[in-house]
Protein backbone atom coordinates (compact mmCIF):
# COMPACT_ATOMS: atom_id res chain seq x y z
CA UNK A 1 0.00 0.00 0.00
CA UNK A 2 1.62 3.72 -0.84
CA UNK A 3 1.85 5.76 1.82
CA UNK A 4 -0.79 8.03 0.85
CA UNK A 5 -3.20 5.40 0.41
CA UNK A 6 -2.34 4.38 4.50
CA UNK A 7 -2.63 8.37 5.50
CA UNK A 8 -6.38 8.11 4.00
CA UNK A 9 -7.15 4.73 5.76
CA UNK A 10 -5.69 6.11 8.80
CA UNK A 11 -7.63 9.13 8.94
CA UNK A 12 -11.22 7.19 7.99
CA UNK A 13 -10.44 5.80 11.29
CA UNK A 14 -12.11 8.23 13.67
CA UNK A 15 -14.40 6.98 17.10
CA UNK A 16 -17.99 6.61 16.55
CA UNK A 17 -18.87 9.28 19.32
CA UNK A 18 -16.02 11.55 18.36
CA UNK A 19 -17.51 11.58 14.29
CA UNK A 20 -20.84 12.46 15.88
CA UNK A 21 -20.00 14.88 17.90
CA UNK A 22 -18.11 16.29 15.43
CA UNK A 23 -20.80 16.19 12.62
CA UNK A 24 -23.00 19.32 12.03
CA UNK A 25 -26.63 17.95 12.48
CA UNK A 26 -29.00 19.37 10.50
CA UNK A 27 -32.71 19.49 11.40
CA UNK A 28 -35.17 18.49 8.17
CA UNK A 29 -36.77 22.19 8.61
CA UNK A 30 -33.56 23.68 7.27
CA UNK A 31 -34.38 27.06 6.02
CA UNK A 32 -36.46 27.72 9.89
CA UNK A 33 -33.91 26.75 12.19
CA UNK A 34 -31.31 28.33 14.20
CA UNK A 35 -28.28 26.56 12.42
CA UNK A 36 -29.57 28.36 9.21
CA UNK A 37 -30.25 31.33 11.44
CA UNK A 38 -29.13 32.50 14.70
CA UNK A 39 -30.42 35.59 14.84
CA UNK A 40 -34.53 36.45 15.20
CA UNK A 41 -36.77 36.92 11.92
CA UNK A 42 -38.68 39.94 12.74
CA UNK A 43 -41.69 40.02 10.34
CA UNK A 44 -43.31 43.66 9.38
CA UNK A 45 -47.03 42.92 9.27
CA UNK A 46 -48.31 46.90 7.94
CA UNK A 47 -46.49 48.86 10.65
CA UNK A 48 -46.19 46.53 13.22
CA UNK A 49 -43.13 44.18 13.67
CA UNK A 50 -43.50 40.61 15.07
CA UNK A 51 -40.61 39.40 16.36
CA UNK A 52 -38.58 42.32 17.82
CA UNK A 53 -38.70 41.67 20.80
CA UNK A 54 -41.93 43.49 22.20
CA UNK A 55 -45.02 41.70 23.18
CA UNK A 56 -47.74 41.94 19.83
CA UNK A 57 -51.37 41.47 20.88
CA UNK A 58 -54.04 41.29 17.90
CA UNK A 59 -57.43 41.13 18.74
CA UNK A 60 -60.79 41.51 17.33
CA UNK A 61 -63.59 39.11 16.96
CA UNK A 62 -63.20 35.27 16.02
CA UNK A 63 -66.22 36.37 12.78
CA UNK A 64 -66.59 39.42 11.31
CA UNK A 65 -70.67 39.53 11.62
CA UNK A 66 -71.73 43.10 10.06
CA UNK A 67 -70.09 46.76 9.45
CA UNK A 68 -70.98 47.73 12.77
CA UNK A 69 -69.49 44.78 14.92
CA UNK A 70 -66.51 44.86 13.33
CA UNK A 71 -66.17 48.49 13.44
CA UNK A 72 -66.93 48.48 17.40
CA UNK A 73 -64.66 45.73 17.69
CA UNK A 74 -61.58 47.85 16.10
CA UNK A 75 -62.35 51.09 18.09
CA UNK A 76 -62.78 48.63 21.51
CA UNK A 77 -59.57 46.94 20.82
CA UNK A 78 -57.61 49.63 19.55
CA UNK A 79 -58.41 51.81 22.44
CA UNK A 80 -57.37 49.44 25.18
CA UNK A 81 -53.90 49.04 23.12
CA UNK A 82 -54.15 45.94 20.88
CA UNK A 83 -51.48 46.39 17.81
CA UNK A 84 -54.10 44.72 15.13
CA UNK A 85 -57.00 43.85 14.33
CA UNK A 86 -58.27 40.19 13.86
CA UNK A 87 -61.27 39.00 12.46
CA UNK A 88 -62.37 36.47 10.09
CA UNK A 89 -63.83 36.41 7.02
CA UNK A 90 -64.15 32.78 5.50
CA UNK A 91 -64.48 30.57 8.26
CA UNK A 92 -63.12 26.86 8.95
CA UNK A 93 -66.12 25.48 10.65
CA UNK A 94 -66.14 22.06 12.23
CA UNK A 95 -69.67 21.42 10.84
CA UNK A 96 -71.02 22.48 7.44
CA UNK A 97 -74.59 23.77 9.42
CA UNK A 98 -72.41 26.51 11.76
CA UNK A 99 -72.03 29.92 10.65
CA UNK A 100 -69.72 29.98 7.57
CA UNK A 101 -68.60 33.76 7.24
CA UNK A 102 -69.46 36.45 5.13
CA UNK A 103 -66.71 36.23 2.81
CA UNK A 104 -65.73 39.44 0.32
CA UNK A 105 -68.26 42.06 2.25
CA UNK A 106 -66.48 40.69 5.40
CA UNK A 107 -63.22 41.56 4.06
CA UNK A 108 -63.73 44.77 2.99
CA UNK A 109 -65.42 45.95 6.30
CA UNK A 110 -62.16 44.39 8.23
CA UNK A 111 -60.28 46.29 6.21
CA UNK A 112 -62.39 49.36 6.49
CA UNK A 113 -61.70 49.10 9.97
CA UNK A 114 -58.39 48.67 10.21
CA UNK A 115 -57.60 51.69 8.05
CA UNK A 116 -60.20 53.74 10.53
CA UNK A 117 -58.79 52.80 13.49
CA UNK A 118 -54.84 52.72 12.11
CA UNK A 119 -54.73 48.53 13.00
CA UNK A 120 -53.06 46.38 10.39
CA UNK A 121 -55.49 43.47 9.64
CA UNK A 122 -55.11 39.57 10.13
CA UNK A 123 -57.28 37.21 8.77
CA UNK A 124 -57.93 33.66 7.35
CA UNK A 125 -57.29 32.30 4.11
CA UNK A 126 -59.35 29.21 3.66
CA UNK A 127 -58.15 28.36 -0.25
CA UNK A 128 -55.20 29.18 -2.61
CA UNK A 129 -57.93 30.77 -5.03
CA UNK A 130 -58.33 33.08 -2.46
CA UNK A 131 -55.18 34.25 -1.63
CA UNK A 132 -54.91 37.53 -4.14
CA UNK A 133 -58.68 39.06 -3.10
CA UNK A 134 -57.41 38.39 0.76
CA UNK A 135 -53.75 39.90 0.29
CA UNK A 136 -55.62 43.12 -1.14
CA UNK A 137 -57.13 43.58 1.95
CA UNK A 138 -55.29 42.45 4.75
CA UNK A 139 -51.80 42.82 6.06
CA UNK A 140 -51.29 39.44 7.89
CA UNK A 141 -52.73 36.13 6.10
CA UNK A 142 -53.58 33.09 8.79
CA UNK A 143 -53.63 29.22 7.93
CA UNK A 144 -55.90 28.10 10.18
CA UNK A 145 -55.35 25.14 12.42
CA UNK A 146 -56.84 22.64 9.76
CA UNK A 147 -55.10 23.96 7.27
CA UNK A 148 -51.61 23.26 7.84
CA UNK A 149 -51.10 20.69 6.08
CA UNK A 150 -52.59 22.20 3.08
CA UNK A 151 -49.93 22.01 1.10
CA UNK A 152 -51.48 23.69 -1.91
CA UNK A 153 -52.21 26.28 0.40
CA UNK A 154 -48.90 27.05 0.95
CA UNK A 155 -47.17 26.83 -1.98
CA UNK A 156 -49.83 29.30 -3.31
CA UNK A 157 -49.02 31.49 0.04
CA UNK A 158 -45.59 31.08 -0.56
CA UNK A 159 -45.71 33.44 -3.44
CA UNK A 160 -47.95 36.18 -2.19
CA UNK A 161 -46.89 39.59 -0.99
CA UNK A 162 -47.80 39.50 2.46
CA UNK A 163 -46.67 37.66 5.42
CA UNK A 164 -48.08 34.39 6.76
CA UNK A 165 -49.65 33.26 10.08
CA UNK A 166 -49.11 29.49 10.35
CA UNK A 167 -51.34 27.89 13.45
CA UNK A 168 -49.97 24.94 14.29
CA UNK A 169 -52.79 21.95 13.10
CA UNK A 170 -54.80 20.18 16.14
CA UNK A 171 -52.73 17.43 15.94
CA UNK A 172 -49.33 18.52 14.37
CA UNK A 173 -46.01 17.49 15.85
CA UNK A 174 -43.61 20.67 16.25
CA UNK A 175 -41.53 18.99 13.24
CA UNK A 176 -44.56 18.68 11.29
CA UNK A 177 -45.41 22.47 12.09
CA UNK A 178 -41.84 23.32 11.54
CA UNK A 179 -41.64 21.51 8.12
CA UNK A 180 -45.07 23.36 7.52
CA UNK A 181 -43.50 26.55 7.28
CA UNK A 182 -40.62 25.16 5.52
CA UNK A 183 -42.97 25.18 2.48
CA UNK A 184 -43.59 28.74 2.33
CA UNK A 185 -39.66 29.79 2.89
CA UNK A 186 -38.39 27.27 0.56
CA UNK A 187 -41.48 28.79 -1.94
CA UNK A 188 -39.90 32.27 -1.23
CA UNK A 189 -41.71 33.90 1.24
CA UNK A 190 -39.67 34.11 4.43
CA UNK A 191 -42.03 36.46 6.37
CA UNK A 192 -43.94 33.77 8.52
CA UNK A 193 -45.39 33.99 11.91
CA UNK A 194 -45.77 30.86 14.08
CA UNK A 195 -49.14 30.29 16.52
CA UNK A 196 -49.47 27.95 19.11
CA UNK A 197 -53.50 27.62 19.75
CA UNK A 198 -53.54 24.43 21.25
CA UNK A 199 -52.99 21.00 20.45
CA UNK A 200 -56.02 17.97 20.60
CA UNK A 201 -54.63 15.66 23.69
CA UNK A 202 -56.98 13.15 26.26
CA UNK A 203 -57.89 15.90 28.42
CA UNK A 204 -61.51 17.02 27.25
CA UNK A 205 -62.01 19.98 30.09
CA UNK A 206 -60.65 22.62 27.65
CA UNK A 207 -61.13 22.85 23.87
CA UNK A 208 -57.10 22.23 23.49
CA UNK A 209 -54.31 21.57 25.30
CA UNK A 210 -51.95 24.58 25.22
CA UNK A 211 -48.68 23.86 24.62
CA UNK A 212 -46.63 26.19 26.30
CA UNK A 213 -43.35 24.67 26.63
CA UNK A 214 -43.93 23.83 22.88
CA UNK A 215 -43.70 27.48 22.61
CA UNK A 216 -40.30 28.15 24.83
CA UNK A 217 -38.58 24.62 22.60
CA UNK A 218 -39.95 26.22 19.01
CA UNK A 219 -38.37 29.64 20.02
CA UNK A 220 -35.29 27.64 20.50
CA UNK A 221 -35.41 25.70 17.49
CA UNK A 222 -36.56 28.54 14.65
CA UNK A 223 -35.66 32.20 13.99
CA UNK A 224 -39.35 32.89 13.21
CA UNK A 225 -41.30 34.44 15.83
CA UNK A 226 -43.89 32.33 17.50
CA UNK A 227 -47.10 34.01 18.88
CA UNK A 228 -49.88 31.97 20.74
CA UNK A 229 -53.68 32.04 20.70
CA UNK A 230 -54.96 31.41 24.04
CA UNK A 231 -59.13 31.64 23.21
CA UNK A 232 -58.92 28.66 20.71
CA UNK A 233 -56.06 27.20 22.79
CA UNK A 234 -58.74 27.01 25.87
CA UNK A 235 -61.68 27.53 24.54
CA UNK A 236 -63.06 29.35 27.89
CA UNK A 237 -63.22 33.21 28.71
CA UNK A 238 -61.98 32.88 31.79
CA UNK A 239 -58.76 31.25 30.90
CA UNK A 240 -57.87 33.83 28.42
CA UNK A 241 -56.28 36.14 30.72
CA UNK A 242 -53.90 33.50 32.44
CA UNK A 243 -53.22 31.59 29.26
CA UNK A 244 -51.96 34.71 27.98
CA UNK A 245 -50.02 36.72 31.07
CA UNK A 246 -48.20 33.13 30.75
CA UNK A 247 -47.23 32.79 27.11
CA UNK A 248 -46.00 35.99 27.52
CA UNK A 249 -43.71 34.47 30.52
CA UNK A 250 -42.58 31.85 28.63
CA UNK A 251 -41.61 34.03 25.38
CA UNK A 252 -44.16 33.81 23.08
CA UNK A 253 -43.66 37.28 20.37
CA UNK A 254 -47.10 38.28 20.06
CA UNK A 255 -50.87 37.26 21.28
CA UNK A 256 -54.05 36.68 19.24
CA UNK A 257 -57.13 37.38 21.19
CA UNK A 258 -60.71 36.48 20.42
CA UNK A 259 -62.60 39.92 21.45
CA UNK A 260 -66.64 40.58 20.74
CA UNK A 261 -68.63 43.38 21.43
CA UNK A 262 -71.03 41.87 22.90
CA UNK A 263 -69.86 37.48 22.73
CA UNK A 264 -72.77 36.54 24.51
CA UNK A 265 -74.45 37.47 20.53
CA UNK A 266 -71.14 36.06 18.56
CA UNK A 267 -72.05 34.06 15.61
CA UNK A 268 -68.81 31.85 16.32
CA UNK A 269 -66.54 31.67 19.82
CA UNK A 270 -68.74 33.46 21.80
CA UNK A 271 -67.83 31.34 25.15
CA UNK A 272 -63.91 32.37 24.12
CA UNK A 273 -64.45 35.78 23.58
CA UNK A 274 -63.31 38.56 25.88
CA UNK A 275 -65.85 41.51 26.06
CA UNK A 276 -64.16 44.75 26.02
CA UNK A 277 -63.42 45.84 29.18
CA UNK A 278 -62.31 42.10 30.35
CA UNK A 279 -59.74 42.87 27.08
CA UNK A 280 -58.90 46.63 28.56
CA UNK A 281 -58.01 44.73 32.10
CA UNK A 282 -55.91 41.95 30.52
CA UNK A 283 -54.19 44.73 28.54
CA UNK A 284 -52.85 46.11 31.62
CA UNK A 285 -51.76 43.28 33.44
CA UNK A 286 -49.41 42.26 30.04
CA UNK A 287 -45.96 43.21 29.74
CA UNK A 288 -46.34 45.69 26.99
CA UNK A 289 -44.21 48.25 25.17
CA UNK A 290 -45.35 51.23 23.29
CA UNK A 291 -42.80 50.72 21.01
CA UNK A 292 -44.92 47.97 19.23
CA UNK A 293 -48.03 50.79 18.19
CA UNK A 294 -47.74 51.86 14.86
CA UNK A 295 -46.81 55.62 14.18
C1 LIG B 1 -59.62 31.39 14.24
O1 LIG B 1 -58.56 31.99 14.49
O2 LIG B 1 -60.75 31.94 14.22
C2 LIG B 1 -59.59 29.93 13.98
C3 LIG B 1 -60.53 29.33 13.26
O3 LIG B 1 -58.55 29.33 14.56
P1 LIG B 1 -57.96 27.84 14.42
O4 LIG B 1 -57.62 27.67 12.98
O5 LIG B 1 -56.78 27.89 15.33
O6 LIG B 1 -59.03 26.90 14.90
MN1 LIG C 1 -62.65 31.47 16.55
Amino acid sequence: MSSRAMRSTTLEVVHPARAAAAAPVTPPFRLASRESQPGPTVVEAGCVAIGAGDLVVMAGPCSVESRRQIREAARAVKAAGAHMLRGGAYKPRTSPYDFQGLGHKALEWLAEAGRESGLPVVTEVLSPEDVDRVAEHADLLQVGARNMQNYALLRRLATAPRPVLLKRGPSATIQEWLLAAEYLLSGGNPKVVLCERGIRTFETAMRNTLDLAGVALVKQLTHLPVIVDPSHATGKRALVAPASRAAAAIGADGLLIEVHPCPECALSDGEQSLNPAQFAELMRALPLRTSAACG
